[in-house]
């Protein structure tokens, strides 16, 4: 490198002057992070590892959430405060943290730091989908800041659990990047902040309605589970699914068989059943039966194998 340094020299420039101009244009549209700490004595050595991290990050953050309305990431402040109850909380462009948590939890607080300056780059209008604003700021901070993998993300099991919000909401929106709807959060976080999202957006990208796709994350971890060795009986609340001596399957309901399904498939984690009459379709799995449609398969019941009858 020294013997190109020394080299160069073209109408009076330098590699210095090429470098300082390289600077001002990398930074140039970037809001500068000031760190207030003067409350928090006890808190400095965090404070000064934080404030590297924050200025490496925003600029980074607002290039991932860049859209044609954010010209210019705005000035920030993260203020350590030793009266703050809360973790912390983004209001415009200042972010308040607890002074003690920081000094408590200071590897989960520099998570928090990349969460909360995702608020401020976030800049959307009142009203927004909480969901997908806290969702988006906690799939940045864990996918992408700590390099969380997707299995590792927690994850909830009901009807339209991305509302959970947070980091379920952030798993969800990973697993949505990695296969059905590339580039996603960068659509949805545009929309958000022009305020024309709408939840219609989801089939617009994948053809599925968003409650399916979400049903489809997860049945990827369903799947995972295996079937128990004995597999006779599976009960539900109301009812039960029973193997037959003719090795049909017989759908009971009060003691009574309704239906009558013939097994059409099985794996190490489901076996799949058909009604012709009917046209229907059933997967019973470890602690699900779903029902197929259209649109893939839904949860009809939820239950258990029973290991003896
Ligand atoms: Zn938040």
């Amino acid at each position: 490198m020294n013997g190109i340094g020394t080299g160069f020299a073209w109408r009076g420039l330098s590699w210095g002057h090429v470098l300082v101009a390289l600077l001002l244009g990398c930074t140039g549209q970037a809001g500068t992070v000031r760190m207030d700490a003067s409350d928090a004595p006890d808190a400095k050595a965090w404070s000064e590892s934080a404030t590297q991290l924050a200025r490496e990050w925003y600029p980074r953050l607002g290039n991932l959430l860049s859209s044609s309305d954010l010209v210019r990431l705005p000035d920030v402040t993260i203020r350590l405060s030793t009266t703050y109850a809360g973790v912390a909380a983004a209001s415009g462009t200042t972010i308040e943290m607890s002074a003690k948590r920081v000094v408590e939890l200071p590897d989960d607080s520099r998570g928090v730091v990349i969460h909360e300056l995702v608020h401020v780059v976030q800049a959307y209008p009142g009203g927004s989908e909480g969901w997908l604003t806290e969702g988006i700021a906690d799939y940045l901070r864990c996918a992408v800041y700590e390099a969380l993998p997707l299995e590792q993300f927690p994850r909830s099991d009901k009807e339209q659990g991305y509302r959970d919000s947070y980091k379920v909401a952030a798993g969800f929106l990973l697993w949505l990047e990695s296969g059905p709807a590339p580039g996603i959060v960068r659509q949805v976080n545009a929309a958000l902040r022009k305020g024309t999202y709408r939840e219609s957006v989801f089939k617009e990208r994948t053809g599925r309605e968003l409650d399916t796709l979400w049903n489809e994350y997860r049945a990827v971890f369903a799947r995972a589970t295996p079937l128990p060795s004995v597999t006779r009986l599976w009960r539900h609340a109301k009812g039960s699914f029973e193997l037959q001596s003719d090795g049909t399957w017989g759908e009971f309901e009060g003691g009574k068989k309704i239906w009558t399904f013939q097994e059409v498939g099985r794996s190490s984690s489901q076996i799949e059943l058909l009604d012709k009459s009917r046209n229907l379709r059933l997967r019973l799995l470890a602690r699900e039966v779903r029902l197929g449609n259209s649109n893939g398969w839904s949860v009809l019941y939820r239950g258990e194998w029973v290991a003896n009858e």
